[in-house]
Order: structure tokens, then sequence, then C-alpha cells
């Protein structure tokens, strides 16, 4: 399946000279609001705004949105303020009531995203539409379900299509909300180049101080665009108050957010780019060497502990070596996690080796 969504047409259309902004409150809370932020909003760099009326909360009893009510609300920022209105829908009868309201962007959420036949009903629901739709990452973190979704839209008819990567969920705590799993996200745009790519670092990060940092990694990985999430009085949103950033501090990030072109004209710039890539080229080719030596080794320890029949996974050393990478990976400036990461997958790789070789 080829989903072509021809060179980004309509996010070239916005005729912007840096990144889409999609900006506005997690929810919807009452007319003020939506009206406030929305005029605290305009006159930036953001185009589009965002604010959720129908929330999918994890656990009953929060707040679960204002309902239909704020989409009156949105037909009146936009009457005020010229910004394109988002929001997210999760079945059949809120597309129909977007569609009513004259919503220019609809996103599918991360719940959503997980159930194809939700993504189905909502795609049924919004064929022959030429509204913008995006589609979030499902809260695991499995590609094909995403692509999937895209694909359905696409199958609908929807030409706007674009994703949004709010990262995904773990049982094991993180300091993010969401890990990012970047190279999920690169893995898409990799084979997608046109399909426009929107990061969602408040959902990422889940607190407001990392928003930045976060959105300055998207900006580095080419992304198209960021979803952020502003009130004017974070702290008493009603939904996903430690992530929401001020109008004013959102128009600050703006200002410190570096775009990165993706190539220059620059002729000494990029005889030193080619050198440095030929070093990376050199350093990746001697990693693999070590790895294969390495595995080679785990199948000399497999055959001889086939010969004593003993068990292939020694849990003492495994620990032992774990500790020492991670005190001399802290040495060579590598964070604990990347050591975890990458010493697991070694020693999940050096199982199968020993596996195989005692299995013969
Ligand atoms: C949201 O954008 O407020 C939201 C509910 O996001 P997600 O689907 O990414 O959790
Ligand atoms: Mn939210």
């Amino acid at each position: 399946m080829n989903i072509t969504v021809e060179n980004k047409k309509w996010l070239e259309d916005f005729n912007l000279s840096h990144p889409l902004v999609i900006a506005g409150p997690c929810s919807a809370e009452t007319e003020e609001q939506v009206l406030k932020i929305a005029h605290e909003l305009k006159n930036s760099d953001v185009s589009i705004f965002r604010a959720g009326i129908w929330k999918p909360r994890t656990r009953p009893g929060g707040f679960e949105g204002v309902g239909a009510i704020g989409l009156k609300w949105l037909q009146k920022a936009k009457a005020e303020t010229g910004l394109l209105m988002a929001t997210e829908v999760a079945n059949a009868t809120h597309v129909k009531l977007a569609l009513e309201h004259d919503i220019d962007v609809l996103w599918i959420g991360a719940r959503t995203t997980v159930n194809p036949f939700a993504v189905q009903e909502i795609a049924d629901a919004l064929a022959g539409t030429d509204k913008i739709v995006l589609v979030k990452n499902p809260v695991n973190p499995d590609l094909a379900l995403w692509i999937g979704g895209v694909e359905r839209l696409f199958n609908a008819g929807i030409t706007k299509l674009g994703v949004i990567h709010r990262g995904f969920s773990t049982y094991e705590k993180s300091k993010y909300r969401n890990i990012p799993e970047w190279q999920i996200a690169i893995e898409l745009q990799s084979r997608f180049p046109d399909l426009p790519l929107i990061c969602d670092p408040s959902h990422i990060t889940g607190q407001r101080d990392m928003i930045q940092e976060v959105s300055q990694q998207a900006l580095d990985l080419n992304y198209d665009g960021l979803i952020i999430e502003s009130h004017y009085d974070p702290d008493h949103a009603w939904s996903d108050a430690a992530q929401q950033v001020t109008p004013t501090v959102l128009k600050q990030i703006f200002e410190d957010l570096k775009v990165k072109k993706i190539t220059t004209e620059d002729d000494a710039f990029n005889a030193k780019m080619i050198k440095l890539r030929a070093k990376i080229d050199i350093a990746d080719a001697t990693l693999l060497e070590t790895l294969g030596k390495r595995m080679k080794i785990s199948e000399q320890i497999g055959a001889l502990k086939k010969e004593k029949n003993i068990a292939v996974l020694q849990n003492k050393r495994w620990n032992e070596i774990l500790g020492k990478m991670i005190l001399d990976g802290e040495e060579k400036g590598l964070s604990e996690e990347f050591i975890l990461r990458l010493f697991k997958a070694i020693h999940q790789e050096s199982i199968s080796h020993q596996e195989k070789v005692i299995n013969k």
C-alpha cells in the first residue's frame, strides 16, 4: 500500500517560513477560556488552535470534556482570531459534529489509533471531506498500527494527512510521560517522506520545563511541525496541568528554537561533513566487527556450557557485567539508559547465539 500525500501540499499551502505550529489548551473549559487563549496566540507563529472537546481519560471520574457546546466556542474563536481550529475525534458522532461546525483539522488520539474498528469508523465518517486529518501514534510502540491508521484514512479518500508523534507509554517510569522512541517516528518519516510529521512535546514530556528541549530535538530531526498545549493559567487547567505553558512562555520557546536547514551550498561545511561522516562510517564498521567477534565468543561459551550441561542464562554474571558497563559508560559520557538498552540487546543476541550452539 502506498500513501501518497502530494508533496506535503496542504502544509506548503500555509506558506510558512518556519515549522507549522498548533497550540492551545489540552481541553476547552469555558467560552471565555477558549477565546482568551486564542487571542493570546494569534499574531504569533501559531497557525492552528487546538482544544480537546471530548477527552479520553485513563480513569473514569476525571474531566471528560465539555462536549459539543465547545465546538461553538471554537467557531467563535476562529471568527475572532482567524486561526484554524483543531480538535480530537474518536467516533463517527464526533466527526459528524466537528464537520457540522466546520472544524478545520481533526486529529485521532493515541488511545483511538490503537483500535482499527474506531479508526475505520472515523475514516468512513470522514470520507469525501477535504479537512486536514492528523493521526497520533498509538499508545504502544507499534509502527504498523500507526501506519494502518493512516492507510484507513487514505483509503477513504482523505488526502490532507499528517501524523503526530506523542510518544509511547511504558510500565516503568522514565523522565518522560511517554517515551519518544524517536526511531519509530524516523522510520515512518523515511518510509513516507511526503507525510507531514508533527511532534507533540507536551504529551511526550508531561512537564512544561522539558517542552523546549524536546521541541528542539524534533526540529533537529526535520519534523514539519509542533503541537504544544498552552493555557493562560496552566496550573489550574482542567486536564494536563503540569505540561501546559502560557502563551507568553510559548512565544519565548519559538524565539529560542533553532530551525535547521536540511542542506547548504557552503562548500567548506560540506567538505567537513563528508570527512566526519566517513569517520562515523568507520566507527560503525568497527562496532559491527566487534559485535560479530563478541557473538563468536558467546558461541564458544555455548559449546562449553553444552559439554557440562550448564544453563545459558547466568543472572549473577550478567548483573555484574551490567553494573560495570554502566560505570565505564558514564566515564565515556554515555547515559545509563543507553547502556541498559544497548547491553540488553547485546545480551539477548548473545543468548540466542549460545542457544543455537546448544540446541544444535
Ligand atoms: C491530547 O492531545 O490532549 C490528548 C489526549 O493526546 P493523546 O491522544 O496524545 O494522549
Ligand atoms: Mn492533553
